[in-house]
C-alpha cells in the first residue's frame, strides 16, 4: 500500500505527461529542453484600494509558454491558490490544448492570488484594470489573448478589454475573449467548455457501447463547466447522481434535478443547503458508484489515495490537471478510460478562437453556426486522438499529447529556432 503522497509541483506533474509522449515521438533532446521551459514568466505587484480606503498589494502573473503556432492564449485565474508554478503548468497545458484542436495559438495563462468571493464589484474592477494596465505591452490580438478561467467572468474580460483599449487609444475587442455579447463576445462562448466536454464524452461513450439513457454521471464542480455538463448530460437522458461545489457534495441515486440545482446555486451563490440530494464529502463524491465521472473543479483531485476506489468506467477531465500522473497510471491499469483535459475541455478555447476571428472580421455568427463549428472541431480531433491511441496502443492522454506535440514541433521546425 502507498502511504506517503509525493508532493510535486503542478508544473512538475504536467511535465511528466509530456515526457511520456515525447519519448514515444523520439523527440530530440534540444526540442525537449525547449518545450519544457516557458518562453516568458511575468510577476508583478497589483496595488489596489479596498472599498474601506485601505491600500493592499496582490501578486499578478502572466506566463506565455509558447508562441510557435501563434499568439499566446489562455485564461486569467483569480483564486487564493494561484502561484507561479500553477500558472506555468496551466500555460503549458494551454499550449497542448490549442494544438490538439489545431488552433493558430500558442499557450499562456495568467492569475492573481486573491479570493474573488470576498471582493466587491468595485474592488474586482480596480484589480482587473491594474492587472491589465501592467500587461499592456505584452498582450494584444497578435501577442497574447487572455480569457476567463476559475474566478473570472465575462464582466472581468470587459474591464480588461476597456483598459487595454483606453491605453491603446483605439477599440481592441480581440485582445481578450470570453467577453459579454455587448462588446464583441461570441454567442455560445459561456457554454462552450461544457458543450465540448459533453460532445467528446458522448462520442467516447458510443465507442464503449454505453447509451446515454440511464447512464449515471457524477460531476465535481458546479461552475461554468460543471453546471453546463450536468444539464447537457441530463438533456441526453443521463442520470446525474452526484454534484458538488466548494461547499461539498450532493448525492441522489435517483438523479438530481439539474435545472433546480442551477436555480438554487444562482439564488444562493452556492449549493450550500441544497436539499435535492444527500450531503456527502468531496472525497466520497469521487468514489460514488457511477458510469461517468467529470472532475470539473481544480487540479490534483484524483490522486493515489482515491484512484484505486474510483468506480466510474469513463472519466472526462473538465478541469485542467485534475488527475496526478500516479493516479492516471492506476486508472489506466484498472481499465478506466480517461479523456484528458487538453482534449476534453478544449471547447472553451475553441469558441474563444471563434470570438477572436469574429472580432477581427467585425462580423458575428449565429449561435447555431458557432455550435456546429465547435462540434466539427471537437469530433475531428477526438477521432484523430482515438486513431493514434489505437495505432500506438496508448491511453487517450498520451495520444492527445503526441498529436499536440507533433503539431507544435512541426511549426517550430518550419519556422526554425532563432538560437
Ligand atoms: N480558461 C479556459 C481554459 O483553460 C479558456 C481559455 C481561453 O479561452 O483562452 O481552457
Amino acid at each position: 500500500m502507498i502511504t506517503a503522497v509525493r508532493e510535486v509541483s503542478v508544473f512538475g506533474d504536467a511535465i511528466a505527461y509530456f515526457n511520456e509522449a515525447a519519448a514515444l515521438l523520439d523527440l530530440e533532446p534540444g526540442m525537449r529542453r525547449l518545450l519544457t521551459r516557458p518562453s516568458r514568466q511575468i510577476i508583478f505587484s497589483i496595488p489596489f484600494q479596498r472599498d474601506s480606503g485601505e491600500l493592499e498589494v496582490f501578486t499578478g502573473y502572466r506566463v506565455q509558454y509558447n508562441f510557435a503556432r501563434g499568439p499566446a492564449k489562455g485564461g486569467i485565474r483569480y483564486h487564493p491558490g494561484v502561484t507561479l508554478d500553477e500558472v506555468t503548468a496551466l500555460a503549458f497545458w494551454m499550449t497542448w490544448k490549442c494544438a490538439v484542436v489545431d488552433l493558430p495559438f500558442g499557450g499562456g495563462k495568467g492569475g492573481v492570488t486573491c479570493d474573488p468571493t470576498t471582493l466587491s464589484m468595485g474592488e474586482l474592477e480596480r484589480i482587473t484594470r491594474r492587472y491589465a494596465a501592467e500587461l499592456v505591452e505584452v498582450v494584444g490580438p497578435d501577442k497574447d489573448v487572455p480569457a476567463p478561467d476559475v474566478g473570472t467572468t465575462p464582466q472581468i474580460m470587459a474591464w480588461f478589454m476597456d483598459t487595454y483599449s483606453m491605453h491603446m487609444r483605439q477599440h481592441v475587442p480581440s485582445v481578450v475573449t470570453g467577453k459579454p455579447l455587448a462588446i464583441g463576445g461570441s454567442r455560445g462562448r459561456v457554454e462552450a467548455t461544457g458543450r465540448g466536454v459533453s460532445l467528446v464524452t458522448l462520442a467516447q461513450m458510443e465507442r464503449m457501447g454505453m447509451s446515454p439513457r440511464g447512464t449515471r454521471v457524477v460531476v465535481q464542480g458546479f461552475g461554468n463547466v460543471g453546471s453546463i455538463v450536468g444539464s447537457m448530460f441530463a438533456e441526453r437522458g443521463c442520470s446525474i447522481v452526484g454534484i458538488s461545489d466548494v461547499t461539498g457534495g450532493y448525492y441522489n441515486s435517483k438523479g438530481i434535478d439539474i435545472g433546480a440545482a442551477i436555480a438554487y446555486a444562482q439564488e444562493h451563490h452556492s449549493l450550500d443547503g441544497y436539499r435535492g440530494g444527500d450531503r456527502i464529502t468531496n472525497d466520497a463524491l469521487l468514489e460514488l458508484p457511477c458510469d461517468v465521472l467529470v472532475p470539473a473543479a481544480l487540479e490534483k483531485q484524483l490522486t493515489v489515495r482515491n484512484a484505486p476506489r474510483v468506480q466510474a468506467k469513463l472519466i472526462a477531465e473538465g478541469a485542467n490537471g485534475p488527475t496526478t500522473p500516479e493516479a492516471d497510471h492506476i486508472l489506466n491499469q484498472r481499465g478506466i478510460v480517461v479523456i484528458p483535459d487538453i482534449l476534453a475541455n478544449a471547447g472553451g478555447v475553441t469558441v474563444s478562437y471563434f470570438e477572436w476571428v469574429q472580432d477581427r472580421a467585425g462580423y458575428f455568427w449565429r449561435e447555431s453556426e458557432v455550435n456546429e463549428r465547435l462540434a466539427d472541431v471537437m469530433h475531428e480531433n477526438f477521432a484523430r486522438v482515438g486513431d493514434i491511441a489505437t495505432m500506438r496502443n496508448v491511453p487517450l492522454r498520451t495520444a492527445a499529447y503526441m498529436l499536440a506535440i507533433d503539431r507544435v514541433v512541426q511549426s517550430m521546425n518550419t519556422r526554425g529556432v532563432y538560437a
